[in-house]
Order: C-alpha cells, then sequence, then structure tokens
C-alpha cells in the first residue's frame, strides 16, 4: 500500500496467509501465524489467531438450511442458493453510451467533416435495416441506450456537432469502438453471473431482476439462540432494583444476529441456578446456534460451562488472548437435547472429515457478559459461524487502517479490540482510541465507530503510526 494515496483503504486479508508469507502477518495486523491445518481439537485459552481460526474449521464443516424460494426484494440479504446464469447477451445488442452520432470512424479522419443523416434512433427503437444503414459519408442520430446501426462503428458525442438540415456538421474525430459498448462483451448468453452461496445485496438483485428472475432460491436463515444468563439482569422494561441491570445484551446480539443475516430467538433470561440454566440450554440448541452471554468467567456463579459440561459439550476454546472478551468459550453440543429435531440438510456432498461433521452437532458460544465484550467476541468469533449457517463461503476479516491520533499505551500479552474513533476524509483519515472506562461501557462504544486492533507486544503505539481497524 501507498499510505499517501490510499490512507484508509488496505484491507487486510486475515488468515488465509500461505506458509511462506509469515513474516508479513504482523505488518497486517496479525503477531503469529497459524497452520492452515490446525485439529479440531485445542481447548484451553488461544491466542485470538488459533481461535478464530478453530471457529473457521468448524464452520467449513456446517451446512446451510433448506432452500427456499422468495420473491426477489424479499431475498435481499439472504444467501443464493442458485447459480443465476445470463439468460441473453450482455448488453444484448451494441449498446451507445452516449447521446449523438453513429458514424464510420474512418469518416472522421478530417475534420471538420459533413456527414448525410440517415435517421435517429432512440432507446427502445431497433434500427431500420432497410433505411437506417450507416454508410461512407453519413450518420445517424442516436441516443444513450439505442442499439447501434449497422455500418456504424463509433459514436460521435452531441457536444462535438452541429446539425444542419439533413446534414451535421462533426469537429471531433472517434476511434472505431468509442462510445458504445460491443453485445455480449459484459457477458455471454448462459454465462455465470452470480455463484450459489453469495449473499443478495443491490448488485446482486440488480443482475438477478436483469435476467429476469422475480423469484430465486435462497437459503433459510438460520435460527440463532441469544441467552443472557445473570441473577442481576431483568428486562429491559422492567425498572431495576438498585443493584439490578436491564439486559441490553440479548437486544444487542439480537442486532447483529439480524445484521448478519440470521433470525434471532430472544430466551428469557436464564438465572445463575442450574436446573433453569440447563433448561433454557437445551431449549437454545433446538435452533441451530446458541450464544449465551455472561456467566463465563471465574466468578462462583459463573455457571454456564459447568452445564454445558453436564450436557456432555465438547469445547474448543474457553478463552481467547484478546481484550475486551477474554472469557470466551466456544464449542459444541453433540445430541444433547433428548429427540431434538435433526437440522434438515440440503443435498450437498457429505464433509470431506468423515467424523467431524454430524447433522445433530450444535454449535454454542459463551460470551462474556461485559457488554462490550459481547459485541466484539460476536463479531471476532460468532459471525463466521452464522455466515455459514447462512450458506457463505468462508469469508476473510477485513481490517482497514488508519494513522493514529495520539500515542496508545497499553499492557502486552493480549491482542486488543479497542474502541476507536475514525475521523477526517480520505486523505487524512486518522484513529484514536475512544475514552472508556472498561469492556462495560457501552457509552463509549455508541461514540466510537471502529475498533483499533492493539498487537499483543506492543506497550506502546505511536501517534502517525498505521495501525489496523475493525470496522463495525
Ligand atoms: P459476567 O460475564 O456474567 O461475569 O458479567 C460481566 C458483567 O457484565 C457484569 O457486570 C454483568 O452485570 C454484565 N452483564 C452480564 N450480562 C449482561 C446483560 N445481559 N446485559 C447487560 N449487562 C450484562
Ligand atoms: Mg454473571
Amino acid at each position: 500500500m501507498n499510505p499517501r494515496e490510499t490512507p484508509v483503504s488496505s484491507v487486510v486479508r486475515a488468515l488465509d496467509f500461505p506458509v511462506e508469507n509469515q513474516n508479513s502477518c504482523r505488518d497486517r495486523g496479525y503477531d503469529s501465524f497459524m497452520p492452515p491445518s490446525l485439529s479440531i481439537t485445542s481447548a484451553g485459552v488461544l491466542s485470538f489467531e488459533k481461535a478464530r481460526h478453530l471457529v473457521e474449521e468448524h464452520a467449513a464443516q456446517v451446512r446451510p438450511g433448506e432452500v427456499e424460494t422468495l420473491d426477489l426484494l424479499a431475498a435481499v440479504g439472504r444467501v443464493l442458493a442458485e447459480a443465476i446464469l445470463a439468460d441473453r447477451d450482455f448488453p444484448p445488442f451494441d449498446r451507445a453510451t452516449r447521446d449523438g452520432y453513429a458514424v464510420g470512424a474512418e469518416d472522421l479522419a478530417q475534420i471538420p467533416t459533413r456527414l448525410q443523416i440517415v435517421g435517429e434512433i432512440k432507446a427502445g427503437d431497433w434500427p431500420d435495416p432497410a433505411t437506417c444503414v450507416v454508410a461512407h459519408g453519413q450518420a445517424a442520430g442516436i441516443m444513450t441506450g439505442a442499439p447501434l446501426p449497422s455500418g456504424a462503428d463509433a459514436v460521435v458525442m452531441v457536444e462535438h456537432t452541429s446539425p444542419a438540415g439533413a446534414f451535421v456538421e462533426v469537429r471531433r474525430a472517434v476511434s472505431r469502438g468509442e462510445n458504445f459498448v460491443p453485445r455480449g462483451s459484459e457477458a455471454r448468453a448462459g454465462q455465470l453471473l452470480l455463484d450459489r452461496g453469495r449473499r443478495l445485496d443491490h448488485a446482486g438483485i440488480a443482475i438477478a431482476a436483469s435476467v429476469g428472475r422475480s423469484r430465486v432460491q435462497v437459503f433459510r436463515k438460520p435460527r440463532v439462540a441469544v441467552l443472557s444468563t445473570g441473577d442481576e439482569l431483568v428486562g429491559i422494561d422492567a425498572t431495576p432494583a438498585p443493584a439490578q441491570i436491564r439486559n441490553s445484551n440479548s437486544y444487542s446480539l439480537a442486532a447483529q444476529v439480524q445484521a448478519a443475516g440470521a433470525e434471532a430467538v430472544r430466551l428469557p433470561i436464564a438465572p445463575d441456578e442450574r436446573t433453569r440454566l440447563r433448561a433454557l440450554i437445551e431449549e437454545g440448541l433446538s435452533c441451530d446456534l446458541l450464544l449465551l452471554t455472561g456467566g463465563v468467567s471465574m466468578g462462583k456463579y459463573d455457571l454456564v460451562e459447568q452445564v454445558l459440561a453436564e450436557l456432555k459439550a465438547e469445547f474448543y476454546f474457553t478463552g481467547a488472548e484478546i481484550q475486551p472478551g477474554k472469557p470466551v468459550v466456544f464449542g459444541s453440543c453433540g445430541s444433547c437435547r433428548a429427540g431434538a429435531p435433526a437440522r434438515l440438510l440440503t443435498s450437498e456432498a457429505p464433509s470431506a472429515r468423515p467424523g467431524v461433521f454430524a447433522p445433530n452437532k450444535k454449535y454454542f458460544f459463551g460470551l462474556p457478559g461485559n457488554p462490550v465484550s459481547t459485541m466484539v467476541t460476536f463479531e471476532l468469533f460468532a459471525r463466521p459461524m452464522i455466515e455459514a449457517l447462512s450458506g457463505l463461503p468462508p469469508q476473510p476479516l477485513i481490517f482497514l487502517r488508519a494513522r493514529l491520533k495520539s500515542e496508545i499505551r497499553t499492557k502486552t500479552g493480549l491482542k486488543r479490540f479497542l474502541p476507536a474513533v475514525l475521523s477526517g476524509g480520505f486523505e487524512n483519515a486518522e484513529v484514536e482510541l475512544a475514552r472508556w472506562q472498561g469492556s462495560g461501557d457501552i457509552a463509549a462504544l455508541a461514540r466510537a465507530n471502529c475498533y483499533a486492533v492493539i498487537p499483543p507486544d506492543r506497550e506502546r503505539i505511536e501517534a502517525g503510526e498505521w495501525v489496523p481497524l475493525l470496522m463495525r
């Protein structure tokens, strides 16, 4: 990247570096390299990179839900379960891109010159092959979006012409092929335009609409259970007693789940009490994914892991060397809930790794309860699983970069994702940390618009240095 040219446009494609590139990981915002073949057995507290990679490995094993056919606009944000092909050539004819005159470029070898007008073609007209043919010394008026008449091989812009009766004076030469797009040059009939596994954004919708697809096949949205735990929590409509806290995490998580393209199923608040917690976890495991918040730290009443262990959960990690969010937990339950409905599968080939993919296996994340930790760990770990369950292929974690406005001092040992404010335009974008009181400070997060990513081995980052940013 040339920093002077593109201050905040450096895209870091994380976690897919080939082995020979390991040294560049630090430059790109990653301080260690993980081999692609890391096995799905590690547990304990992992580096951010290992933890993320493990999630990605598991995400690669899951399958999206059933296919459904939706009206085009109901499918916005959904993931395509079918490929969309060009139904005809794009453009379907040599399409003028300017208003002006269709000409033979050779006729303009000497300018100015006078050409005879043989007709006019507006968008939607088909030039009459009997009358509207551009021969030597002739031109046809043409509008943007209209088909080029035969005999013409360029369009001269109207700004460079002066019509006079049956003739037009042309003051500027054009090259062959100028100001029109040749038939089929964007796509040939039958060519793949959108692949299966592509999320339908407005560009995809334009393509589906252009090929006449008023209904499209997409994957069902995954259902993601959101379960907040904690004796101190009350519903957001309640008036909290002095020591109580409104359950904001259920709502912020549901918002993140929805923004990731899934359906959030908010469960009732789970108390820090085994029986009720277990019943709600079991309920959550009937969804495609379970997100818990709270109860995963070292406190006496942090029961989430214990209850999951009672349910024979397999844990892949029980912490990541990050801040905020260190106590984050990732695991799965095989057939935790007797009689749980098996998730219907598409007709895809089974997993390439026998034994890893089990149709009844349900993944869960135990996200730390501190609201900022909940939000950060969702972005870093839960999102890729939701995307996989939605039918998306693996998406790289993308970082921008900006210059640091003022010096940062931190302790080493953890990779930090600190709420930060990116400001300025493209030419002078700079970032500074938001003032915050730690992982519970949602007011600071609301003032921020990104996270500055601080590597675990840096005590001090000076003003003016480039730092990676995770946008939100
Ligand atoms: P925990 O992870 O359960 O130890 O909780 C850490 C902190 O986050 C505590 O201050 C909790 O009160 C707070 N917290 C936990 N769950 C929620 C929630 N659902 N909404 C808002 N704050 C929460
Ligand atoms: Mg708690």
